[in-house]
């Protein structure tokens, strides 16, 4: 509540500037909730994603001005670099609401957990992560595997973190799933992978935040949580 008031207070001293003064309701910058709420938060976001009604802004300048000195985003997304999956658009956050650590196929080493680890060290109640479907990081995985296609570069590290997802997936393969079906049901894998990893991270099962995360569709921008 302190926050609150302190926001309500910032909006006041914004209007007597002659900035347009918007609710502090608006801005959602308290103390970060609880695991449960950040998640319902999360997600309240995506539906507003999916409805194309985004959360009415305060202007940028004055938002980039509010969080300046200092952050408490509500969680740490996890996602893939893909440049239609990003979420600060998909779950419709602003700034100061989310670290967001993305990798090719949300692929995990110890850089990027201690990157991951930050948030919930820091106090950030929820960590969420995100594959999304026809994911290219994953299909290059599938073409190494099964066409013996290898990728150039250091490409073939992200393909060896992502193997370990499709020999998961690869047992509930039947004959008649197609490509795109098989490169879906190894990013849930990968997902389950990921989170299931990140909860018995010493940093992060010890802050006490929640692990968890869903799969977001291209097609239609729902993002459907995953079970791990
Ligand atoms: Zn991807």
């Amino acid at each position: 509540m302190v926050a609150r008031r302190k926001l309500l207070g910032a909006s006041i001293a914004a209007a007597g500037t002659g900035l347009i003064a918007v609710p502090a309701a608006a801005y959602e910058l308290d103390n970060p909730p609880e695991p449960r709420l950040a998640l319902t938060r999360l997600m309240s976001g995506n539906k507003r994603w999916v409805r194309g009604e985004p959360l009415h802004r305060d202007p940028a300048a004055d938002r980039r001005r509010r969080v300046a000195g200092g952050q408490h985003p509500f969680a740490v997304v996890f996602s893939c670099i893909d440049s239609r999956v990003p979420p600060e658009y998909v779950f419709d956050q602003d700034l100061g609401d989310l670290f967001v650590v993305r990798t090719a196929g949300q692929a995990l080493d110890p850089l990027i957990t201690g990157c991951v680890e930050y948030g919930p060290a820091h106090g950030t109640p929820l960590v969420f992560v995100l594959g999304h479907t026809g994911c290219g990081a994953v299909r290059a995985t599938i073409e190494y595997l099964e066409d013996g296609l290898r990728p150039p570069g250091q490409l073939d590290r992200v393909v060896a973190a992502i193997t370990p997802a499709y020999q998961m997936a690869k047992n509930s393969f039947h004959q008649s799933l197609s490509r795109d079906e098989r490169i879906d049901a190894t990013v849930a894998a990968q997902v389950q992978l990921t989170v299931t990893a990140l909860r018995a991270d010493p940093v992060i099962a010890g802050s006490g935040a929640m692990v968890t995360g869903g799969r977001y569709s291209l097609t239609t921008g729902v993002v459907g949580q995953v079970q791990a």
